[in-house]
């Protein structure tokens, strides 16, 4: 069928009841939640926005395949039967399954960051990717063309990176010291944007030309391999797991948070090309961090669960029907004329909080204000992805500033119909009516590092 969104691939089997609550109540539970979405509990939240991460529905193939999980300490049945499919999609040698993403970041980042100093330079570092550099005492620095920063004008690959721009930092700060080349696909911060073929190829060459290591941050990899197959030239007939096999080829290592495009509530993978002695490095840190090297923190029906899920997100047919919905939403706050990051990308909407409340500074946290309101107007729970999350310098510990103050609509996998999708919109269009009295925020309470998590706030 010739429709203008493709319909859901899949029919419902089970069923999970919500509850809608009222708007008084919703005003009580956000102040005592110290406005901030994070620390609501999920029953008082109508339609959950916050993430896509490990909120997805697993099909009936993965409920089946969690009973053929092998719960063996060592050398799991389950262990070996991922391995195959990572190694299958991937073509590389080794492999590490770790509990989620961050888990791969804690075993691999420090050990490429060699000495003091060192810096990690990506199209756009994710929040606890740029933490664990950090925490490794490097640097982490974005380096995404500028089409990205300006969401009204519509780019195919506002994930790309600035190739003049990598260069220059590169030559500026000596290839020695730059511990990695982090390729962040899709764009998560910016909108689940999608990195071009062409531009991961022209990255991978001066990568290669200074003997950089490759990094591929690929938690949406199968949906940035959907998207050149639809934008891209002389991708139109490959098949999706050519195109990320391609991709893959590319790199060194590939970390993932498999809570995305592995379509499972949790788990996540280290995938090294042919590099021994950081396999071994990694094998040996990862015994304490997250587990035995078979299990790294998943447990056997885990990793069944995810050797399925891995597969069914590369079906095109789910591809085309999620990137669709989230189509959808983006076309129905459009046509509204709410201002979102254009186009819209694979996971999520990104509503511009800048352009929607330009009356609020960026240190009052623009994007939250209209996150709480979409709250208390709709039970929509929503995320802010601005300055609130971005934190403090590091080095000067002034609020860090950026043109992309977001409101993530961040929609699970298989979970939510057009009609959960009406409920958002119209929640969005009452908070756009009203948008003159959204009111900037100050905080009471300040965590150190990811400070967007379990910060406490109070509107000015
Ligand atoms: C989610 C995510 C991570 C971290 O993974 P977790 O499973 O949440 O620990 C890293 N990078 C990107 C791009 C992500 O979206």
């Amino acid at each position: 069928m010739d429709t203008k969104y493709k319909a859901e691939p899949y029919r419902i089997k089970v069923v999970e009841p919500i509850k809608e609550t009222t708007k008084e109540k919703r005003i009580e539970l956000l102040q005592n939640a110290g406005y901030n979405p994070f620390t609501l509990r999920s029953e008082d939240v109508y339609i959950d926005l916050l993430t896509d991460s490990g909120t997805g529905a697993m099909s009936d193939k993965q409920w089946g395949a969690l009973m053929q999980g092998d719960e063996a300490y060592a050398g799991s049945r389950s262990f070996y039967r991922l391995e195959g499919v990572v190694k299958h999609i991937t073509n590389y040698k080794h492999f590490i399954p770790v509990h989620q993403g961050r888990g791969a970041e804690q075993v691999v980042i420090p050990l490429l960051t060699k000495h003091d100093k060192m810096t990690f330079i990506s199209n756009m570092h994710f929040d606890t990717t740029k933490a664990h550099v950090e925490l490794a005492g490097a640097r982490a620095i974005d380096c995404v063309i500028e089409a990205c920063y300006d969401t009204k004008t519509y780019h195919p690959f506002k994930g790309n990176f600035d190739l003049d721009k990598l260069k220059h930092l590169i030559e500026e700060r000596g290839a020695d010291n730059i511990g990695g080349i982090i390729m962040t696909i899709t764009n998560n911060s910016a909108g689940g944007q999608p990195v071009s073929m062409a531009n991961l190829k022209a990255t991978a060459k001066i990568a290669n030309a200074y003997h950089i290591p490759i990094l591929i941050d690929g938690a949406r990899y199968a949906e940035n391999a959907y998207f050149i197959k639809q934008r891209e030239k002389g991708y139109e007939d490959k098949s999706i797991l050519e195109i990320a096999q391609e991709t893959f080829a590319l790199a060194d290592i590939f970390l993932m948070s498999a809570k995305k495009d592995g379509l499972s509530n949790i788990g996540g993978l280290i995938a090294i090309k042919d590099d021994e002695a950081l396999f071994q490095a990694c094998q040996s840190r990862v015994v304490p961090l997250e587990g035995f090297p078979t299990y790294g923190g998943m447990t056997g029906r885990d990793m069944e669960a995810l050797a399925v899920g891995l597969q069914e997100a590369l079906e095109e047919d789910y591809l085309s029907h999620r990137i669709d919905q989230v189509r959808y939403l983006g076309d129905r706050l459009k046509a509204m004329n709410i201002p979102i990051q254009w186009p819209t990308g694979g996971h999520a909407v990104f509503v511009d909080g800048k352009a929607f409340a330009p009356h609020i500074p960026f240190d009052q946290f623009p994007a939250q204000s209209i996150v709480n309101q979409l709250y208390i107007e709709s039970g929509v729970r929503a995320v802010e992805i601005g300055s609130l999350l971005l934190g403090r310098d590091p080095d000067t510990k002034e609020n860090i500033d950026t043109p992309l103050q977001l409101v993530r609509l961040t929609i699970p996998r298989r979970t939510y119909t057009q009609n959960h999708l009406d409920v958002v919109a119209e929640g969005m269009k009452k908070v756009y009516q009203n948008r003159e009295q959204l009111k900037g925020l100050s905080f009471t309470y300040e965590p150190k590092i990811l400070r967007h998590f379990t910060a406490k706030l109070k509107p000015l």
